[in-house]
């Protein structure tokens, strides 16, 4: 048994660090790995504007789908506003959690619009800082989505029907099993980071694998699977209590 491994681009969006992340999206397409690319419909969050917009922008996503990446909607317009972490009790702000079903379906509503009228939408949800309710999933489930990039655990699964296909890692690392999603923050990577994911694709090119595959995929939950949700889950919070148990690659995502 070996792992296989999702790439995953958060906030790709107008303004991002396009002199960091073009050269190295050319690189990872070179290797013939297929991304899940974080689109943010409508970008509204300041900090996510790092370098002149992008007249382009949705050009090149709907050429990089052409090429076979995976579009998840990230968001409506990427802002906070509450501060609850959601199920997954990761980061203490959302966009969407604590908010009201019908808020959730309005804002939903409205990104997958955008999305849809630039052709570019997949049934796909990436929710900005980890945060997401069961309401979150049943809005959803109404607007027509099938999965979340996101969860605990080594292996997709269920909740409420809904699809989830964990996400831990925040840099790359080989391990022996699973389904392995790696989240890239290219506006905050160093040259370091960037090389050391280059090398990593070009080691491990023949495992990665694209997220519409895995989620095509039946899902296959035990308690084995439960089992390793429960320790990702109790690492994480004692990661958060400050208590240093596992690397800071490991659960330590921050959008
Ligand atoms: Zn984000």
């Amino acid at each position: 048994m070996s792992a296989r491994y999702i790439l995953r681009f958060d906030d790709v969006a107008p303004g991002m660090a396009w002199s960091r992340f073009l050269p190295l999206k050319q690189f990872i397409e070179e290797q013939g790995v297929r991304c899940l690319l974080g689109v943010v419909p409508c970008c509204r969050d300041a900090s996510l504007f790092v370098e002149p917009e992008r007249a382009d922008f949705f050009d090149l996503v709907r050429l990089w789908q052409s090429f076979g990446d995976t579009v998840a909607q990230h968001g409506a317009f990427h802002v906070y506003e509450t501060a609850q972490a959601g199920v997954l009790g990761i980061n203490s702000r959302s966009e969407f959690s604590g908010l009201s079903l019908e808020q959730q379906l309005r804002k939903l509503g409205e990104g997958k619009a955008i999305l849809q009228r630039e052709q570019v939408w997949q049934p796909y949800f990436m929710p900005p800082s980890h945060s997401f309710d069961r309401d979150t999933v049943r809005a959803l489930k109404s607007t027509g989505f099938v999965a979340i990039t996101d969860g605990m655990g080594f292996f997709p699964y269920a909740l409420d029907d809904f699809r989830l296909v964990p996400q831990l890692l925040s840099r790359p690392l080989a391990f022996p099993f699973g389904v392995i999603t790696i989240c890239v923050h290219v506006n905050a990577m160093s040259d370091h980071e960037v090389e050391r994911l280059r090398r990593f694709v070009t080691k491990h090119r023949s495992s990665f694998v694209s997220f519409k595959e895995i989620v095509q995929e039946p899902i296959n939950d035990g308690p084995s699977q439960a089992f390793l949700r429960w320790i990702t889950s109790h690492a994480l919070k004692a990661v958060r209590a400050g208590r240093r148990v596992m690397s800071k690659d490991v659960l330590g995502q921050v959008d």
